[in-house]
């Protein structure tokens, strides 16, 4: 434990365990990448076959290649983890009028999707423990709130279909999936999984991703590993694994010169250069996980005798990537001030994501009240986390 002088204020005795643990590096962000040897090689191979674009043998090596670590059987990459789930959201039928159930606290790129196809998110809160959505209080409020008409839920308040359950696993700590699974089961709503932050995170032995019917990953570049940019599409059902190839590559009808397509696709598929670098950086990732439980660790033991802060753990059962790590401030003016004199140092932590029905564009949006997500914006402050930062 380090000594601490007295009469510190709060914000500067967390500065001063984060100096102590933190390599030299100013700036010092939350989550950098790295590349080695095997990067180079991959890359480069794909620059020299020529095949660097849609089409290509590191895309397929890829989406293999994430089946197999995740055991959801199959994978379709995409350029971005937005537009995988702006897929997701496509195959589970929402539609204009629709509306998507998804927590408040979470990346912008969760909800935006739901936008682009004329659905409205629905905003449910998160419970401490997991950082995601909270079962019993999601159970509480559809009683109140939903009703099946046939075989569809219904907002009795807005009279609009509630399409799909989305569920986020937050900094890549696993959500209630179990409990979860459940209820969107009873309402009959499709379950997606935004798993973007957590490729590396189990339940008991199960990865998160492999309880939704539809799940979406990310590789942009600040999550746990990259291929610049990048994400996927999961499922176990290989009809919606055909659909959705078939509709990140423009719903184009097989044949050999002509160029017919069945429906309104996209260009979503993930460039073979991106691939390449996700093959080479996804071998890393079970040293990466390593590396960042010892840093997870050492953040747990370093706060551990300081009053007034909590970091946050992996919930029971439950092996989490530590994709970033979350410290809880007592309230909001400590955690400003601890963010306004890291920043003077530029060590760069970060609140969570402003609460998206916060946001302009989501201020109408439908929503029960979400206590928790309030305190955890205005309590948690994310800490630098990459693997190479091993204090
Ligand atoms: C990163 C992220 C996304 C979007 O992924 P991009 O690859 O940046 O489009 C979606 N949801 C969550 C929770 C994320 O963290």
């Amino acid at each position: 434990m380090p000594t601490l002088p007295f009469n510190m204020s709060l914000a500067e005795s967390i500065l001063h365990i984060l100096r102590e643990l933190l390599p030299q590096q100013r700036p010092i962000g939350l989550h950098e990448p790295s590349f080695g040897e095997r990067e180079k090689a991959l890359t480069l191979d794909c620059l020299e076959s020529g095949w660097v674009s849609s089409v290509g043998q590191y895309v397929d090596q890829f989406e293999h290649d994430l089946s197999t670590y995740t055991g959801i059987p199959h994978a379709v990459a995409t350029v971005n983890g937005t537009a995988a789930l702006h897929t997701c959201l496509q195959l589970a039928g929402v539609v204009c009028g629709d509306e998507v159930l998804l927590p408040a606290l979470t990346f912008i790129g969760s909800a935006n999707p739901v936008a682009y196809l004329g659905g409205t998110p629905h905003f449910v809160d998160c419970d401490v423990a997991t950082l995601g959505i909270d079962p019993t209080a999601l159970a509480l409020y559809l009683e109140d709130i939903a009703e099946l008409r046939g075989d569809v839920c219904y907002n009795r308040h807005t009279d609009r279909p509630i399409r799909a359950l989305m569920v986020v696993h937050v900094l890549g700590h696993p959500a209630r999936m179990a409990e979860l699974a459940d209820i969107a089961e009873r309402y009959h709503l499709v379950l997606i999984e935004d798993a973007a932050e957590s490729l590396g995170s189990w339940h008991d032995d199960r990865h998160t991703g492999s309880w939704g019917q539809l799940t979406a990953l990310s590789f942009n570049g600040n999550k746990i590993i990259t291929c610049g940019g990048g994400g996927a599409i999961l499922t176990k059902d290989p009809e919606l694994a055909q659909r959705a190839k078939h509709l990140t590559t423009t719903a184009k009808e097989p044949h050999p010169w002509l160029f017919e397509h069945d429906s309104v696709g996209y260009n979503y598929r993930l460039p073979n250069l991106n691939a390449a670098l996700g093959c080479a950086q996804l071998a890393q990732l079970p040293e990466r996980l390593s590396q960042k439980r010892v840093l997870a660790n050492n953040y747990v033991q370093a706060f551990e005798h300081l009053s007034g802060v909590h970091l946050h753990q992996e919930p029971p059962n439950c092996r989490s990537n530590y994709w970033l790590n979350l410290l809880l401030l007592p309230d909001v003016k400590a955690r400003d001030t601890l963010l306004t004199t890291a920043h003077t140092e530029k060590i760069l932590l970060r609140p969570f994501w402003t609460p998206l029905h916060q946001q302009a564009m989501f201020k109408n949006s439908p929503r029960m009240l979400l206590p928790q997500t309030e305190s955890l914006f205005a309590r948690g402050v994310c800490l630098p986390s990459s693997a190479h930062i091993i204090g």
